[in-house]
């Protein structure tokens, strides 16, 4: 618990400004309750949460460090600024802290841990939306949703992080914290964010913050063949077919769809282990793409990361022939 505190500061305080108080302290409080939570300089946790975590399986997401980040994080996020009354306020809050979470949680455990974590965030998400008994918003108009705030902001804020890089993503959110840190109305809202984002943005890759923050999008990606064969100079070419799609949902879950031309990842699993990732542009429809790998290719995945929302996994992997 110490040191994801020590290592969330030393990360915010680079990336979006100094640390406002001289102490950070942790608060343990018995059972009765399992949460955690931020206040000045001062984080009450659960006993339930951390105290008595077993963290032996180390194979397991470790929480522990993952949710002292996520709180160390709302001395920023909540608490140097903080959003008005109005629709899209937590995500300011909420999906901010899981941004930070998440990179410190990066820099300690690596990107396989990532994967795992994004993984569990979609599954929570899609669960989460469909338990939506009034209306499901776009994350920049969250009404204080916690599948959309906290599991939809972690994928949406880390998937932007990775295509537009984390250097450019953090000059923006330095640049929001230093116009609206410490002050009071008129508070900032999720179009300052938005506007923050779209500057450090390359125009090529717009149609991610707006897909991410403005609409409901989902892909219905599906890998429909995967053929390799050996080369003379014991490389292999595998030649994957991905059928796409993308869909935008309104709030009751009736999806149209739209045009297509974006970047996924595609990876090549490989036998005895590994994988060779590549970015690729992919259509609406049928695509054709030929990858060559340096061992016997195993396995095809789309979107092998979870940066971006399914609602069928099943068919994003297929085994090559
Ligand atoms: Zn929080």
């Amino acid at each position: 618990m110490l040191k994801s505190m020590r290592d969330a500061i030393a990360y915010a305080s680079e990336n979006f400004g100094p640390y406002q108080h001289k102490v950070a302290r942790i608060i343990e409080f018995p059972r009765y309750r399992r949460f955690a939570q931020s206040f000045p300089a001062t984080m009450p946790y659960s006993e339930a949460i951390g105290f008595i975590t077993d963290l032996r399986d180390t194979s397991r997401i470790d929480m522990v460090y993952y949710v002292v980040a996520h709180e160390v994080a709302h001395q920023w996020w909540g608490h140097q600024v903080l959003g008005p009354r109005m629709q899209g306020s937590t995500m300011m809050v909420e999906s901010m802290a899981q941004y930070t979470a998440l990179m410190v949680l990066e820099k300690e455990y690596g990107r396989g841990a990532m994967r795992k974590f994004l993984k569990y965030e979609r599954d929570n998400y899609l669960r989460g939306r469909g338990q939506e008994g009034t209306g499901e918003m776009p994350l920049m108009k969250v009404e204080n949703q916690q599948y959309i705030h906290y599991n939809k902001g972690s994928v949406v804020m880390y998937g932007l992080r990775d295509f537009i890089g984390e250097a450019r993503v953090n000059a923006a959110y330095r640049a929001f914290v230093d116009s609206f840190a410490f002050k009071g109305a008129p508070y900032p809202t999720t179009l300052d964010l938005y506007r923050s984002l779209e500057a450090v943005t390359p125009d090529s890759l717009r149609y991610l913050v707006e897909d991410g923050l403005k609409h409901i999008t989902f892909y219905r990606n599906a890998v429909t063949s995967a053929n390799a064969k050996t080369n003379a100079d014991g490389t292999w070419t595998v030649d994957v077919g991905i059928n796409c799609a993308k869909l935008y949902t309104d709030s009751l879950g009736k999806e149209t769809e739209v045009p297509m031309n974006d970047w996924l990842d595609v990876a090549v699993e490989l036998e005895g282990g590994g994988e060779m990732k590549q970015r690729v542009r992919l259509r609406s429809g049928p695509n054709a793409i030929r990858l060559v790998v340096s061992r016997k290719p195993k396995a095809v995945v789309v979107d092998p990361d979870h940066l971006f929302f399914d609602r069928e996994g099943e068919d994003d992997r297929r085994e090559v022939e």
